[in-house]
C-alpha cells in the first residue's frame, strides 16, 4: 500500500501510515464516547513505527483512566483525537487513529467486531462479533493482533 495522509476533521492535525492497518473495529468505550462526542468509534490500527507525526505536529497529547496504557493525541485546533499509542512491550507500540481519517477508507480492511459493548448507547444490526466487558474487550483487540500477524507469516 502507498503511504496515506491522515487529518482531523478541521484539517489541522495530519500523520502518515505507510502500512495498511492490522485491524479495524467499533469501540463503545466511556472515553471515546466522550472524546468524540459519538456513541462509538471506527477505529483501526497499525504497528506504531509505521506511523510518521510531523515534527511541529498539532497534537497534545493526554492519558485517560482507560486503557491506562494509552496516550491519546488530541488535535489543540478541533480536540478531536487523532492518534493514539499503546506501549505493549518496551519496543512495541501500536497506533490507533479513527478510520475516518484517512482519504480513501476502502484501503482499510473490514471492521472485526465491537468492543466495550456493555456501554453500547446504539444497538449495532451487523452480525459483527460484540465484545462485552473491559478485560473480554482487550483480549478481543489482543486476538485480532494475533489474527493478523498470523496470517502474514
Ligand atoms: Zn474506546
Ligand atoms: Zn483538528
Amino acid at each position: 500500500m502507498q503511504s496515506q495522509t491522515c487529518t482531523c476533521p478541521c484539517g489541522e492535525s495530519t500523520f502518515v501510515i505507510k502500512s495498511k492497518p492490522l485491524i479495524r473495529f467499533y469501540c463503545h468505550c466511556t472515553i471515546c464516547q466522550s472524546l468524540y462526542k459519538k456513541p462509538f468509534v471506527d477505529v483501526s490500527a497499525l504497528w506504531a513505527g509505521n506511523v510518521e507525526l510531523p515534527e511541529n505536529h498539532n497534537l497534545h497529547f493526554g492519558k485517560y483512566r482507560l486503557p491506562p496504557a494509552l496516550s491519546r493525541g488530541i488535535c489543540k485546533s478541533c480536540s478531536s483525537p487523532v492518534v493514539g499509542f499503546l506501549r505493549l512491550a518496551p519496543f512495541v507500540r501500536l497506533a490507533f487513529f479513527p478510520s475516518r481519517s484517512v482519504e480513501d477508507e476502502s484501503s482499510l480492511r473490514d471492521s472485526q467486531g465491537h468492543i466495550f459493548y456493555h456501554r453500547c448507547l446504539a444497538e449495532s444490526g451487523d452480525a459483527l462479533p460484540k465484545f462485552s466487558g473491559y478485560w473480554k474487550s482487550e483480549l478481543a483487540v489482543t486476538s485480532m493482533l494475533i489474527g493478523s500477524m498470523l496470517k502474514r507469516s
